[in-house]
Formats: C-alpha cells, structure tokens, sequence
C-alpha cells in the first residue's frame, strides 16, 4: 500500500491509521476467498473518498430539496446511464445504501404488509435479506419457500416452486442466493409467476458482475420484472445497493418512491460516484475477461476438489463460488476448516450446507470463491495449487511444519499477484 495516501490520518489520528495500515497488509498478504469479496480500483477508492461526501442531495437528479445540485445530478445521472446500459434495461435506482435496503425498498415497492414472498430456502442458499426469522422484515411481509430438487446436483424443484406459488399466491417470486453455485432457469420462474400474476425479482448481489461481464444469464433477458443487487461483490464497486427495472414506468417510480422518502434520507453521493466509476470499469472488454476468468478460476477449483473426492454441495459450480462438505470429506467442522485455512493465509467462511445436521456456528461446510484472486491477475494454474494447497491443509491440520511450508508458498504467490490499482 501507498501510505502516503493517507497522510493526514497519519497526522492527525494514529490509532486508525494504523488500523487501516495493518488492514492493508493482511489484504495484500492473504488468499481472499470470501466470494462477496473484491478489490476496488484506486479511482473507485478516489471517488468515495471524495468532497462528495460533504453534499446534502435528497430527491433525484433534477428534483432536489436542496440548492447546488449542478455536479450531483452529472454524477447521479452517469451511475444511472451506465447501470442501465451494463444490465440492458430502462430504469436504475442507484442511491440504496447497501443490498439489504436495496431489498427492503424492493418489498415495500411491490407489496403491501401481510403480502407473501416467495423466495429459495435460507439453509438451500438464499439470503437473510429473503425472509430470515430473525430479521425485522419477517415481521412485515410472509415469506414462503422453495428448495432444490437434489442437493448433489443443485438442480431446483421447480415443481415443488409451482405448487408452493400455486397454493400461497406471493406476490413476489424471488430469485437469487448467496451461496448457491448454480444458474437458475429465470424462464421457469417466468411462467410459474405469470401463472399466480407474481412479479418476478432477482437478487443477483453475489453474480451482478458476472451478469453484468456476460458470463453469466441476465434476468432481464428471460423477462424479470425487478433486479436487486449489491455494488461490491462481482461488480467490484464500492459497498452499495441498486435496485433494476426493466420497462414498467409506473413500478420504477414506486421503487423510486420507496427508497426515498419511503426509506432513506440523503443519498451518499460519494458512494454514487463510485458506483458510476466502478460502472464505467465493468463495460470495459477487460471486465470482461474478468468476468469469463472468474467462472474459469472456480471451474479449476472444482476440477482439483473432484479429483480429491471432496464432496462439493451440488456437485460442482457454475458460477463464482465452491461449497463444500469438509465435514464429511475431511472429518472437521467448518470452523475449524475456515481456522486452519486462515492459519496458512488463506480467507473464506464456513457455512451451512443444505439440510445440514449441525449448527449455524459450527456447521458442516465451507464456501468460497474465485472474484478477488481473479482480480489480482491470477489463472487456473493458481487456482488449482491454491485448491491443493486448501486440501493439503485440511488433511494436515495439526501438522505444524506442513503447514509453514503452505504459508511460505502462498506468501510468495501473493508477492508474485499484488492487487492492482487500476483496471483501465
Ligand atoms: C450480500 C447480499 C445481500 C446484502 O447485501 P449487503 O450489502 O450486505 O446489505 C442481499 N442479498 C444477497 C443475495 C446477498 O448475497
């Protein structure tokens, strides 16, 4: 890192300087496998540090309740132009302040309280967002649920999402996850909500980027109605919100209602401007190559993790992200699998797997994924040692000189692969 950027908080405030400045090394010099995970470009960085911050813009481009708007609409308007372009649709809200609120906006758009979300199974990979009972927006709206059809495949039980959306008539058919390796048929959805007169909604936060670089199906294409998503992950903008509409003008103004005044105050006009940096990187050719890269990356993973006879949780990926039962292939919990793996440099998360028999604090899996090593320059040659070298610590785990040599190796990778500073 270049220290010198943050001088004044050298000067003036030694305790989060140094935070920050640790933060950055443990950055630099660790495998960072957490899929909803990025690095951002210095310009994306550049724009949220910037005197935007110091600007009051309530309201939306040309109609504001303060003065001095003249710079903010330019920005605004640019992270709208540039959203719609990269997504191919007609109207973006891009003030929500991160993908909870994004969605929380969304349901309150669309719904009245009482009303009925169907949404994918939170232990089959959807969102706390998508109904949790231990989240505030359970109180409000009914969330129903499906589920897939086999976990060693992934494949979703679309007959089964019929005859819930048939019986409970959601209003919302949503479709999206956090830790789901596959593609969704968006069509079948399509037909099912057209069928109960649902609107269809995709929370896509974890694969915008992925969507948004063609390498993945895009929503819109197979007809969704509404798009929500972070701007963080894949998409590898600031942390922010953005809710999608595709040509329903009257739905787009309800969404625009709901976030503000419905919601939200102000808008970060810092963040907005980062977004639309981050938008003007992702309709580059290279966020492209990114994008492919990405599914490239995982897909090598996967090819080491089977060879293994690891048990991946529906049985490969197609996307950014990689579950796996460590439970069952290597006989430790996923806590501990994300313990040692950190001890040797390497970042992800344990998670729960499908009907999984243990606890949300020690479950039987783990998930990772392929955006931020991708983005700092590596291929699946990387990828694959980096999956060997994930095995070999989890086989070895209380082999201490074993698991040295691995730090010292991935240590070496990262000085080979420093985070870039500019995509452009
Ligand atoms: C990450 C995520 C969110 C929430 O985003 P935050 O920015 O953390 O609020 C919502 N939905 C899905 C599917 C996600 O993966």
């Amino acid at each position: 890192m270049n220290t010198n950027e943050y001088n004044y908080i050298q000067k003036q405030d030694e305790e989060v300087f140094a935070a920050i400045t640790n933060e950055a090394a443990r950055q630099a010099n660790g495998i960072e496998m957490i899929p909803s995970e990025n690095y951002v470009s210095r310009a994306v960085l550049e724009a949220n540090g910037s005197i935007l911050t110091n600007k009051y813009s309530e309201g939306y481009p040309g109609k504001r309740y303060y003065g001095g708007q003249e710079f903010t609409d330019v920005v605004e308007t640019l992270a709208i132009e540039r959203a719609k372009e990269l997504f191919n649709c007609e109207y973006a809200n891009v003030q929500p302040l991160s993908g909870a609120p994004a969605n929380v906006a969304m349901y309150f758009a669309l719904m009245e309280p009482g009303d009925t979300v169907l949404g994918m199974d939170l232990s089959h990979g959807g969102h706390l967002t998508h109904g949790h009972p231990t989240t505030e927006i359970n109180k409000v709206f009914n969330f129903v649920r499906y589920k897939m059809k086999d976990i060693e495949t992934g494949e979703i039980d679309y007959d089964e999402l019929r005859a819930v959306a048939l019986e409970h008539k959601p209003k919302i058919i949503l479709a999206g996850f956090s830790a789901y390796p596959r593609e969704l048929d968006y069509k079948k959805f399509v037909e099912i909500a057209k069928e109960v007169g649902a609107y269809t909604v995709a929370d896509m936060a974890h694969i915008a980027g992925l969507i948004a670089g063609k390498a993945l199906r895009n929503p819109f294409d197979d007809g969704f109605d509404v798009i929500t998503t972070t701007t963080h992950k894949t998409l590898r903008g600031p942390r922010g919100g953005m809710i999608l509409t595709r040509e329903d003008a009257d739905l787009a103004k309800r969404i625009n209602k709901a976030v503000f005044p419905g919601l939200q105050g102000g808008p970060h006009m810092n963040l907005i401007a980062g977004k639309a940096v981050a938008f003007g990187e992702a309709l580059t050719p290279a966020f492209r190559e990114y994008a492919k890269q990405v599914l490239i990356n995982a897909k090598a993973m996967e090819k080491v993790f089977k060879d293994a006879e690891v048990r991946l949780i529906t049985g490969g990926t197609d996307n950014h992200l990689l579950l796996a039962d460590v439970h069952t292939s290597f006989g430790i919990s996923g806590k501990e699998a994300e313990e040692v793996l950190d001890e040797v440099g390497i970042t992800l998360n344990k998670n729960m797997i499908a009907d999984d028999p243990r606890t949300p604090l020690d479950p039987s899996g783990i998930r990772f994924g392929t955006p931020a090593l991708t983005t700092r320059g590596m291929k699946e040659g990387e990828a694959s040692r980096i999956a060997e070298i994930m095995i070999e610590t989890m086989r070895n785990k209380d082999d201490e000189n074993k698991k040295g040599g691995l730090r010292t190796e991935l240590e070496a990778l990262c000085n080979s692969f420093p985070i870039p500073e500019c995509f452009m």
